[in-house]
């Protein structure tokens, strides 16, 4: 049959059909009911949607904005602090793109102005984490002012952690060493970044710091000493070198982030024996946080659930990109979903994710979502209403995978839409 006759023959059935309709008064009452009632469905749903999704606070001086931005398969998240600051936590993979578009979102943040980090914090020494992280220093209209590092030596010539042994600054048994190119490059460029007088000091990270400014803390719970000496004394597994990250929670505008690098099960088991620990700075924390900064890109070692049992996330964030590891893995969000329910982001799905928090109210802001990735702007608002109509019609029937993953994507339409 063509096309023609199968239009035509459509088009007369749907004839018949009206002419039914028409001669059936109580069937055409219905069917008005029934359109009446998906209209009002729609309404409803995009009211409820706008309400529960109201854009972020922008950059209000009081609130704490925290960017984890979608640098492919690595780390690297920026923070705004209520008073100022700044920190940034890892600087993503090597790869000139990379390093360029993870500069680029950083001056964008501060146009026609230079961006002050005040804070840089290398979780470890892996190049998916330190990768880009000497393009950021070492570029001329972004400023490091202290940075925060594994207490590694590295393969750079003048690396400072020697003369910190030297002078008795750190004072320990074990040194761990990691030769690869990428570290000693970080290295290098944080050296530099002293001699030209930009950055005032370097830390080597230790449980027991915390780093803190007006309206914000953020207090490190691992690595410990014996992590280092495994580091030290081990084969250097991916193990070893991920659990130096630091765990750390972050407590600013009533709300706690927890940021855990590539912690793995020995980080995380470390973590939990310290959670009592006392700062001496009058900090008591609950023990659970609001968010998680998921260990390892989700990754089967991390997110165990002893962690879980006591940090009970509200949302999760994984930092992941196109890998050959499996990550995240199925097991690892089946054992995050048990706390976080759908409230699982990752910057592969979402790319940037931008994180306002402002008198305890959390705002965020996801920069693509799977219907916004296929669909032209003009026509999204109206699909996502219908997904919306869909996805409530539907979850009084069943709360099923689909209908509550059709609602996520139609809130993070709605929501990117209404900040652009
Ligand atoms: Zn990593
Ligand atoms: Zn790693």
């Amino acid at each position: 049959m063509s096309r023609r006759r199968v239009v035509t023959s459509v088009a007369k059935s749907m004839t018949r059909a009206g002419e039914h309709l028409s001669k059936n008064p109580t069937t055409t009452r219905y069917t008005r009911i029934i359109l009446l009632i998906l209209v009002v469905l729609c309404l409803v749903a995009v009211i409820v949607v706008a309400c529960a999704n109201r854009p972020p606070v922008g950059n209000s001086d009081n609130a704490l904005t925290i960017h984890f931005i979608d640098v492919g398969q690595g780390d690297s998240i920026f923070i705004q602090f209520p008073n100022g600051q700044t920190m940034l936590i890892d600087g993503a993979k090597q790869s000139t793109v990379t390093a360029t578009e993870l500069t680029d979102y950083l001056l964008n943040l501060y146009p026609n102005e230079s961006v002050d980090i005040d804070y840089c914090m290398l979780t470890h020494t892996d190049a998916d984490h330190c990768g880009s992280l000497d393009d950021v220093i070492n570029h001329n209209n972004i400023n490091v002012k202290c940075v925060y590092q594994p207490r590694v030596v590295s393969a750079y010539q003048y690396d400072m952690l020697h003369d910190a042994v030297d002078t008795g600054k750190c004072n320990y048994s074990y040194l761990p060493y990691i030769d690869t190119n990428v570290y000693a490059s970080f290295v290098n460029a944080v050296h530099n970044e002293m001699l030209s007088g930009v950055c005032t000091h370097v830390e080597y990270n230790l449980q027991g710091q915390t780093i803190n400014g007006e309206g914000w803390s953020m207090h490190i719970y691992n690595p410990s000493e014996q992590i280092y000496r495994d580091l030290a004394t081990g084969t250097q597994t991916a193990s070893e070198k991920n659990n130096v990250s630091p765990i750390m929670v972050l407590s600013c505008n009533g709300r706690t982030v927890l940021f855990t690098g590539d912690a793995d099960e020995d980080a995380e088991n470390n973590f939990l024996s310290n959670v009592n620990y006392n700062f001496g700075d009058n900090y008591v924390w609950s023990g659970d946080c609001d968010v998680l900064k998921v260990g390892h890109h989700g990754g089967e070692q991390s997110s165990n659930t002893p962690f879980l049992q006591v940090v009970k996330p509200e949302y999760s964030i994984i930092s992941v990109g196109d890998n050959t590891y499996g990550h995240p893995t199925a097991q690892t969000l089946d054992r995050l979903g048990d706390y976080c329910g759908d409230n699982i982001y990752t910057t592969q799905e979402c790319g940037n994710i931008v994180l306002t928090i402002l008198a305890g109210e959390m705002n965020w802001r996801m920069e693509r979502n799977v219907v916004s990735a296929y669909l032209p702007r003009q026509y999204q608002l109206t699909v996502l209403s219908y997904i919306v109509c869909i996805g409530y019609v539907q979850s009084t029937i069943a709360n099923d995978d689909v209908t509550r993953q059709l609602r996520l994507q139609a809130i993070l339409t709605y929501q990117r839409l209404s900040n652009d």
